[in-house]
């Protein structure tokens, strides 16, 4: 875990974006080149950030690395006031399966999804329900935490992929979720070494879910971090986002 205590001061969060795409992630736009992003970083006062690049099945590895490897350069021949984690938005695609598993790929930060599952590949839920999707969605993370695989859940619990494959509204899936049962996943992954991500695009699809996750969270000291899933150079910075957190869930 990078964090490894409960910071509830939304401002001293905002200073780290632990969720950033660049250009090698097919979806992000061609203006996030590592030398823009790190002075998009420096212009927003950001103490850290992560860049965190998808990766989907074991087999995308190597071409994953190499990316990694060309990034930690840029980042070891620079100079800069912002701290540069070397990190990737990896898969829990199935209750039994995530990208890493078996592998002993080092890398500086481990940011797993576990809802992509419009992604071709993804194991998807015995029943079309949210209260399937839910269960499945338990098993999957129990399985990382098991192992100890993740640092943060990258927009943990949300349910807007499904929006599109399903027809639901952004929040069925969350609206899903009792408080008991957030609480003890909560818990479990804090257990684990295993932090939460409050996600910017997460947040505009169901703010109530991040609302609820976090004042949950909070009573039990579990750690959260923020993670603005930047695509476009606008949203390395956390301002905007820290600000519509507050007047939501504080
Ligand atoms: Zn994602
Ligand atoms: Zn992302």
């Amino acid at each position: 875990m990078f964090l490894t205590e409960g910071i509830y001061d939304i401002d001293e969060l905002a200073r780290f974006n632990l969720h950033i795409h660049t250009c090698f992630s097919g979806c992000a736009k061609d203006e996030m080149t590592f030398e823009n992003i790190v002075k998009a970083a420096e212009d927003a006062g950001l103490q850290t950030i992560a860049l965190c690049d998808h990766i989907y099945e074991p087999e995308d590895l190597p071409e994953f690395n190499q990316n990694c490897e060309i990034l930690r350069r840029k980042r070891d021949e620079l100079d800069s006031k912002v701290k540069i984690l070397i990190g990737g938005e990896f898969s829990c695609y199935g209750t039994d399966m995530y990208t890493l598993k078996g592998s002993d790929i080092k890398t500086e930060y481990r940011l797993y999804a576990q809802n992509h599952f419009h992604v071709t590949g993804w194991q998807q839920a015995e029943e079309k329900t949210p209260e399937a999707y839910k269960e499945h969605t338990k098993k999957m993370l129990r399985n990382l935490f098991k192992d100890k695989a993740a640092d943060t859940i990258a927009h943990p619990l949300n349910g807007t992929y499904l929006r599109k494959m399903m027809g639901w509204e952004a929040d069925v899936l969350g609206n899903c979720w009792r408080d008991d049962e957030i609480a003890e996943i909560l818990k479990e992954g804090y257990d684990s070494g295993c932090a939460w991500e409050l996600n910017a695009a997460a947040f505009s699809g169901d703010p109530m879910l991040i609302k609820r996750m976090y004042s949950i969270g909070k009573e039990l000291g579990v750690v959260f971090t923020i993670g603005m899933d930047a695509h476009r150079l606008e949203n390395v910075n956390t301002k905007d986002f820290a600000e519509a957190l507050k007047r939501t869930i504080l």
